[in-house]
């Protein structure tokens, strides 16, 4: 294999890792929101996509003999509040949420564009192809959760602030 096949494989499986990762992420979140239906459906239509975005991913890899890993997190650490957590969101926690998913959207949209590069240089449309169709749907969930962030927030104060009322 050339060089910049290599890589290419190598970052396919990067980016597969990432998908597997955004699987459990995107599983927890929706699994506890309570208030948002429209935000919990949104990301129950991601969760599906990205799950067809990691096989679309392996399959491409097996045809190119490169294998995937799912043990590598890529953002981990920057991630680990979405994992491992149980219960419904509480406090501004949807928020915060939104906003690692904002970012983790903006990472895979690069992943994606450099993957794109990568295949134009190895000479592997087949690639681009899968690339360029996970990254649509990267943009499209970005766009989504940036033209829903003014509204959720405002959702959020209006029902802290009536919370607040009945309290008194
Ligand atoms: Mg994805
Ligand atoms: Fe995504």
């Amino acid at each position: 294999m050339t060089n910049s096949k290599e890589r290419l494989v190598q970052w396919m499986r990067d980016a597969h890792a990432m998908e597997k990762q955004a699987e459990r992420i995107l599983e927890t979140e929706a699994g506890r929101i309570e208030n948002y239906p429209e935000l919990k459906a949104q990301l129950e239509r991601h969760l599906d996509e990205t799950r067809q975005q990691a096989e679309r991913l392996s399959k491409r890899l097996e045809q190119l003999g490169g294998g995937t890993s799912t043990t590598k997190d890529v953002l981990g650490k920057m991630m680990g509040f979405a994992q491992g957590l149980s219960g419904l969101f509480a406090g501004d926690e949807v928020l915060k949420a939104s906003l690692a998913n904002c970012t983790f959207e903006h990472m895979e949209i690069a992943s994606y564009k450099m993957l794109i590069a990568a295949a134009e240089e190895a000479g592997d449309p087949e690639s681009k192809r899968v690339c360029e169709q996970n990254l649509r749907e990267e943009e499209a969930m970005a766009r989504w959760l940036g033209d829903h962030l003014g509204s959720m927030t405002r959702q959020f104060l209006v029902r802290e602030a009536s919370r607040a009322t009945a309290k008194h």
